[in-house]
């Protein structure tokens, strides 16, 4: 299959050409067309399948009809609304827009919080028939009346699992009360939970569904590892694994994610001193400072990114070789999210997981999730119960309270979650190296698992909030057919 043969426009396959794309994507020969066909979609799919294009091009070539180069604002209503979760992939679903659309008279803006709301405003004043949006700044811009959205065609919710994930439902449903109602609507998720559905349901009509990539699928080609390590050591292991190379994998880029604000500008801070070049990226950060850190990561001036979960939704990094888990994530699923930035278009990766043992419930949680036990390294002088001088030096310090300190706040801000306080399981003394030479586990996830520290952990103990494994398909079952 060629873009040729999906039937777009001339104008849309020379900037495609120009982008350097041959073929099409698999998400992109399903999506095309249906678009085109103005049908409302429902799509499962995550970044780096080359799912932007696969919205972009059919929406460009719907809405190529209205281009037009007069420069009255009247000739310009906003046609399409695209909504996403974070800045970073608004602005980077607005770069799509714009590379696709360069060879149509066709304009578009950017809408996003945390920078001067002037600026927008000026540009909604003079007409653009493409506006990419966070949910937030555009209700403030419906509120200054700076946008009418009488006009739009096409309304497309990306990321709708990271939307709710980050409270974000109670703006998007305000904003589709607002839209009218003869439109073609697109939902894109990762993951399916009931929720989602429920929005599917309340603005989709007789959707055709798309699935690449299968929840929860794990890139073949990435080797993960997880180093056993006692907590107040991870600093110093992770320094030690960015200057050796040896059975670390390709260090020369990597994104390091940490759980809270605090940790990912402390621990960015401590590399630098260790003569590591590296910045944070997180929701603290001025928007500037986050562009910049992107940018420098991007072209290797900075070689580490540490980065929050929130941050890194969407970071649209090519070819990122290594992705580390300084902490491993609360819930298994944000793990194949996490190390989905590597081993991208069957190139390697790697996914690296500093794990202590108050981790032992998320690393089992995680292998689980991916049905497949995770190769544990040892390195002489990190291994548990290691004690060092600066282990001693770094108690002393006070950093890891303030840092659990911090953890605890921020679970309780974060509106969506209804688990239970979280259950944080005893210490476990020694977590013993896994022999290469004993069977691989086989994981079943309807039967108890059988952790390899020797507990059987029963469903009970499981996190409440864990989401429904189900694949899209089982989900929605006569979904669309009412
Ligand atoms: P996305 O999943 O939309 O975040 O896209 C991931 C990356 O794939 C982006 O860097 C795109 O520029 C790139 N991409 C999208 N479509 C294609 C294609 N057909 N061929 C090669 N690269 C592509």
């Amino acid at each position: 299959m060629t873009f040729d043969q999906l039937g777009l426009l001339p104008e849309l396959l020379r900037a495609i050409k120009d982008a350097g794309y041959t073929t099409p994507t698999p998400i992109q020969v399903q999506a095309i067309p249906i678009i085109m066909a103005g049908k409302d979609v429902m799509g499962g799919a995550q970044t780096g399948t080359g799912k932007t294009a696969g919205f972009t091009l059919p929406l460009l070539q719907r809405l190529a009809r209205h281009a037009s180069s007069s420069p009255s604002p009247a000739r310009h209503p906003v046609r399409a609304l695209i909504l996403a979760p974070t800045r970073e992939l608004a602005m980077q679903v607005h770069q799509s827009v714009v590379t696709y659309s360069k060879h149509l008279p066709l304009r578009s803006v950017c809408i996003y919080g945390g920078v001067d709301i002037r600026p927008q405003i000026a540009e909604l004043r003079e007409g653009r028939e493409i506006v990419v949006a966070t949910p937030g700044r555009l209700l403030d811009h419906v509120q200054q009346k700076s946008v009418s959205f009488n006009f739009v065609e096409v309304l497309v919710l990306d990321e709708a699992d990271r939307m709710l994930d980050m409270g974000f439902i109670p703006d998007i449903k305000r904003i589709l009360a607002m839209l009218p109602k003869e439109r073609q609507s697109l939902l894109f998720s990762a993951t399916f939970s009931n929720e989602i559905k429920n929005l599917a349901d309340s603005m989709l009509k007789a959707p055709q569904l798309i699935e690449v990539a299968r929840r929860n699928t794990v890139i073949e080609t990435i080797t993960h590892r997880v180093y056993p390590v006692a907590s107040d050591l991870k600093r110093s292991l992770l320094v030690h694994l960015l200057t050796h190379q040896e059975g670390s994998g390709n260090t020369q880029q990597v994104l390091v994610f940490v759980g809270t604000k605090f940790g990912a500008s402390r621990l960015a801070v401590y590399l630098a001193r260790q003569g590591i070049a590296a910045d944070a990226i997180h929701g603290d950060k001025s928007q500037q400072q986050r562009t910049e850190a992107l940018e420098a990561f991007k072209s290797g001036k900075i070689r580490v990114l540490v980065a929050t979960d929130v941050a890194a939704r969407g970071l649209d990094i090519d070819d990122l070789p290594h992705v580390i888990n300084y902490e491993l994530p609360h819930t298994a699923e944000d793990y194949i999210h996490r190390i989905g930035r590597t081993g991208r278009a069957g190139k390697q990766g790697d996914a690296t997981s500093l794990f202590a043992p108050e981790e032992s419930q998320r690393l089992a949680d995680i292998e689980r999730l991916i049905k497949r036990p995770i190769e544990r390294v040892e390195i002489t002088g990190f291994n548990i119960g290691t004690a060092t001088p600066e282990r001693g030096r770094e108690r002393g310090g006070g950093g890891h309270r303030r840092e659990h300190e911090e953890h605890r706040r921020e679970r309780e801000v974060k509106q969506h979650d209804r688990r239970p306080p979280p259950h944080l399981p005893a210490p476990v003394a020694h977590v013993p190296r896994l022999d290469p030479r004993l069977p691989r586990l086989d994981f079943d996830p309807n039967k108890p698992y059988v952790s390899k520290l020797g507990a059987v952990e029963t469903s009970a103990e499981k996190p409440a909030a864990t989401r429904p494994q189900k694949p899209v398909a089982a989900l929605l079952g006569g979904f669309g057919r009412k």
